[in-house]
Order: C-alpha cells, then sequence, then structure tokens
C-alpha cells in the first residue's frame, strides 16, 4: 500500500521546506504541497522534521577480532535502526591466506536474514598476492567498491608502503576507493614494549603508545603515496588537530583525500582511560581519545569541510569477558567502542543545538555525502523522487539520558552514559516499511537487504 507523509518539515543536505512525500513501492515518487490520494496510508509528522535515513560507513558488526567478536547483526542492526540508521557499510576483512570474496563470503552470511537495516561491505584487505590484486575487478562488479587498508597492527592488519601503494593503484582502475586507517604500526609497537617495559600496563598507556604524531605522519604518508598513484583516499576516524592540518593542506592542493571523524572523537577526552579499577578500558579505540584541544580542532575541521563524514566506528566489546582481557596488559585490550544508536541525536545536541552544525549540514555529514562518497547515492542520503523510502521523523524537542540499561546495542555498557540529549527519531522507515514507531522497533530481522554500491563515484569526480 502506498503511504503519504503529512505535515511534516523535510531537511536534506542543502533544503529545509514543508511538504509531504507520497511513497509507493519503497520509493519516494512524489514530493509537493497538500497531496491528496485517497488510496494510501497516512502518515502524521506534524512537528516533525524529516529527514533522510542516515548512513553509517563505519562499522565493525559481529566482527572476529584478537580471540573474541563484537555484538551481532540482531542487536546493532536493531539499535542502529531505532537510532534513525537505515543504511552501514560493514567491514569484512580478508581472512590471511584467502581471497577478498572469502572474506565478503564470511560477512555476508552472518548479516543475512539478520539485518534489521540495508548493508553494504568494504573489505579490508590484509594480504595483498597478484591473485588477490587480480580479484579487486570481480569485486567491485559484486558491489564493493571500497577497499579498507591498516598502517597499524603490526604483525597483524599493517600492510607496508608497498602494498598501500598497489592497492591504491588496482584500485584506481577499478573506480573503487581506498580507505586507510594512519597510524605507523611500527613505533606503535615499540612505544607500547617501552611502556610495558616500564611496568605501565592500564588502559590510560594505551593512549600514551599512540601518541598523535604517529597519526600524523600515517595520514601524510598515506596522502603522499595517494598523491604519486593519482587516486582518491578516504582517512576514516581522524582524531585530532595535526592530522586534519595536514588533510586541510591536502584539499588545498587539490588533491581528492575524503576524511571521517567519529562522535566519541568529538566527545570524550582522554581523561576517560584513568577511571580506576579498569574501568578505562571501556575507551580504548584506535587511534585513542586525546585532549580538549584536538576536540575543538575537529569540530573547526568538520565546519570547514576539511573533515565531511561522521561514522561511528562501532566495534562492540563487552566490558566483562572481553574488554577485560587485557586487565593485566593494555595491549590485550579489544579496541573498540559504540555509537551506533546515539550518532544522530549526539549530534543534534552537540552539533546543532550548540550553533556548531547547521541541521542541513548534520544530513550531510551522516547521510548525503557519505551516501555519495561509498556509491549509494542518489538511491540513499537524500529525499528525492525515484531515492529510497528510507526516512527518518525526527522529533527535535525530545528528551532523553543515554544509558546502557535503556539502549538496544548489545553491549554491558556505554561510552555516552549519562550523555542528555535533545531531540530523537521517533519513526523510521526502510524502503517505505515501517521498522519504528514511536521509538519502538516493529521491523523484522532479515528486512535488511545487501546493497550493492556503484564503483567511479563521487570521489572520481575530479579526476575521470
Ligand atoms: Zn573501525
Amino acid at each position: 500500500m502506498k503511504k503519504l507523509i503529512k505535515n511534516g518539515t523535510i531537511v536534506t543536505s542543502s533544503d529545509t521546506y514543508e511538504a509531504d512525500i507520497l511513497i509507493e513501492s519503497g520509493k519516494v515518487v512524489q514530493i509537493g504541497r497538500n497531496i491528496s490520494e485517497v488510496d494510501a496510508e497516512v502518515v502524521d509528522a506534524t512537528g516533525k522534521l524529516i529527514l533522510p535515513g542516515m548512513i553509517d560507513e563505519h562499522t565493525h558488526i559481529e566482527s572476529p577480532f584478537g580471540g573474541t567478536v563484537t555484538a551481532p547483526w540482531k542487536t546493532e542492526s536493531v539499535a542502529a535502526a531505532i537510532g534513525g540508521t537505515t543504511t552501514v557499510v560493514d567491514f569484512a576483512l580478508q581472512p590471511k591466506g584467502k581471497t577478498l570474496m572469502d572474506g565478503v563470503d564470511r560477512w555476508k552470511q552472518r548479516a543475512e536474514g539478520s539485518s534489521a537495516i540495508d548493508y553494504g561491505f568494504h573489505i579490508g584487505v590484509t594480504d595483498l598476492r597478484d591473485d588477490v590484486i587480480e580479484e579487486i575487478p570481480t569485486i567491485v562488479k559484486e558491489g564493493i567498491p571500497t577497499l579498507k587498508v591498516f598502517m597499524a597492527y603490526k604483525n597483524d592488519l599493517m600492510i607496508d608502503d608497498a602494498t598501500m601503494y598497489k592497492t591504491l593503484a588496482a584500485a584506481k582502475d577499478e573506480g573503487a576507493l581506498v580507505m586507510v586507517h594512519c597510524e605507523n604500526g611500527d613505533l606503535i609497537s615499540l612505544l607500547q614494549e617501552k611502556c610495558i617495559e616500564n611496568n605501565q600496563t592500564e588502559p590510560f598507556y594505551h593512549a600514551v603508545s599512540r601518541p598523535i604524531e604517529v597519526e600524523t605522519e600515517a595520514t601524510y604518508r598515506a596522502i603522499s603515496i595517494a598523491e604519486i598513484v593519482g587516486a582518491p583516499l578516504f582517512i576514516v576516524h581522524v582524531s585530532g588537530d595535526e592530522p586534519a592540518e595536514v588533510i586541510r593542506a591536502a584539499k588545498a592542493k587539490g588533491l581528492p583525500i575524503y576524511a571521517e571523524t567519529c562522535p566519541h572523537y568529538l566527545l570524550l577526552t582522554i581523561d576517560e582511560l584513568k577511571k580506576p579499577n579498569f574501568e578505562g578500558g571501556k575507551y580504548v579505540c584506535s587511534p585513542p581519545l586525546r585532549e580538549q584541544r584536538h576536540i575543538d580542532a575537529l569540530w573547526n575541521a568538520l565546519k570547514d569541510g576539511t573533515i565531511e563524514a561522521i561514522g561511528s566506528d562501532h566495534c562492540a566489546f563487552n566490558f566483562n569477558g572481553q574488554k577485560e582481557l587485557g586487565k593485566d596488559d593494555f595491549r590485550k585490550i579489544p579496541n573498540g567502542g559504540n555509537g551506533i544508536e546515539h550518532r544522530l541525536t549526539l549530534l543534534h545536541t552537540h552539533g546543532v543545538l550548540e550553533g556548531k552544525l547547521s541541521l542541513n549540514k548534520m544530513v550531510d555529514q551522516l547521510s548525503t555525502t557519505p551516501a555519495k562518497v561509498m556509491g549509494l547515492f542518489p538511491a540513499k542520503g537524500t529525499i528525492a523522487v525515484g531515492s529510497d523510502a528510507d526516512i527518518v521523523l525526527f522529533d527535535p524537542s525530545k528528551q532523553q539520558t543515554i544509558s546502557q540499561s535503556t539502549s538496544h546495542q548489545g553491549l554491558d555498557y556505554d561510552m555516552f552514559e549519562g550523555f542528555e540529549t535533545t531531540g530523537a527519531p521517533t519513526d523510521v522507515f526502510l524502503r517505505g516499511k515501517q521498522i519504528v514507531k514511536n521509538g519502538q522497533f516493529i521491523g523484522q530481522l532479515g528486512d535488511g537487504q545487501f546493497v550493492r554500491r556503484n564503483a567511479f563515484g563521487y570521489c572520481y569526480d575530479t579526476i575521470k
């Protein structure tokens, strides 16, 4: 049956206006004033903002790491939906010694039938053999036009500069985009050993062993390699001032460099890692949380377009039984935090209501630009005739306090525990089907579909 959303205010990345939206067969088919359609279920959006479904381009769901595994699709996709996110692009990893497609198939099997929202995958390249380079065109044709490489995690995921060059060159030929974790893994390994030798085993030393310089250096090196290849590059989870400055300079040169930060780098400081009784372990993620000056710099970088996307880097490990693996050695703490559920409401509260971002810019950085960069636009990331009816009704005055006890994420703590927020999604539609009503999940696991994404997208505009 058709649906007609009436009396709301549509907010896209560029416009804010009052109009009705007619939905048929999962798509937006008409937008206009006073649409009357007798044959449609009417949804009243009085007093609500109507936003495109949020896109989270950076999640790690049901992902094995260090002998343990992150929270599963059945909880995290529901938490995402309630938070207004209708599509995630999750990180699959190439198993060592196997093909890229092996990695994608493993991740697809876990998501299929278990996800409440749409999903795509990036493929993390861990072992770039010649046959793997030859596999890149196939993987792109399968709808996976984004590859991820790691400059950190020595003796595990870390790749060398030559491998980065080869990955960028092969990706460029196919119109794919390389995403990079920028931290100098070799130096981190050395600094970690020094900490342990000095008996500095607590969570705080995770941050001490990963100073901003290791991120700044790797960011500069990654951009330099991309510049030599002439390829676009997406820098994930930028955590501070100097790396943002390096990105700003690269953009000023006209290089096709794109960058993301995450809610925790915008809202939490390094002091969280000092919490007693190993509580600091809850905040161990890489790059680490940093001082206030970096937070200020990141908000400025969002404002001036140096950073254009805000992904959650949701990578949820329980405190009990998982984070605790590193109780006596911070190197063994599984890296990652949460953010899939409250990304929109946190950015509305601390970005829009504090005057740091306009509503349109928030929509742009949480939905439209990620959709463009990830090859999902214009099916997703906007409200337009012909787009998927992935739609969020947002009550801009709804007050909430974030707490693990009321969260839908499948973990036993919340990095944002006690944060008071204003504004929350009330109703969410996925390709026209209502999956959240009055803040309650009413969809089904399996409503989500794998989304094939397009190559030669937005990031190739200036180099085609
Ligand atoms: Zn990540």
